[in-house]
């Protein structure tokens, strides 16, 4: 098993994540082995946005054998037992991140480096439920995305301002998951 030395709190809700997917697994009926156990315990001890790519790089550092299907099955097994969510920033990839207990957060993108920021603002999401009830519109999820520069690329960027254009972004996103309020 793998160590977690990390706040108590979060070792409890780390086993409480745990118990969620073994029992997950048990009513699939699914049998509990080595390698999807390290998927899982490697993907809820990274707090970022990962690509399936990226888990498979983290999980065959501590297990060479272990293949991208079997990573690709774990995720979705995740996805199903609420633990982890899709995300798309508009690079074409699907992203993984923490669903379970997680508090709901929109993203802004960096259209330059690839920073990912979280943010939840009360105000707009009482705005956009507002707006929807105006359409008589039941709203069941939402994913607000900005795209733009951060803070530091725009301050690199002054000089060569960028023209806004239709085209999806170009962007390649680095996995660093900040966590605003
Ligand atoms: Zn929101
Ligand atoms: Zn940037
Ligand atoms: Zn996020």
């Amino acid at each position: 098993m793998l160590e977690f030395p990390q706040m108590p709190q979060k070792a409890a809700k780390f086993q409480r994540e745990r118990d969620v997917f073994l029992e997950h697994i048990r009513r699939l009926g699914l049998r509990r082995t080595e390698q999807r156990d390290l998927i899982m315990e490697t993907f809820l001890r990274t707090e970022a946005h990962m690509t399936i790519e990226d888990l498979h790089d983290r999980v065959r550092r501590r297990d060479p054998s272990i293949g991208h299907t079997t990573v690709y099955r774990t995720l979705k097994l995740l996805t199903e037992a609420g633990l982890a969510r899709e995300v798309r920033f508009g690079d074409n990839k699907t992203y993984y991140e923490h669903h379970f207990e997680h508090e709901h957060h929109d993203h802004m993108i960096c259209t330059s480096c690839g920073l990912v920021i979280e943010f939840f603002s009360p105000e707009i999401e009482e705005l956009q439920d507002q707006t929807a009830a105006k359409f008589g519109f039941v709203p069941t999820h939402h994913s607000l995305r900005l795209w733009g520069l951060c803070e530091n690329c725009s301050i690199s960027a002054k000089d060569t301002p960028t023209v806004p254009s239709g085209a999806q972004p170009r962007l390649r996103v680095v996995k660093t998951a900040t966590h605003g309020t």
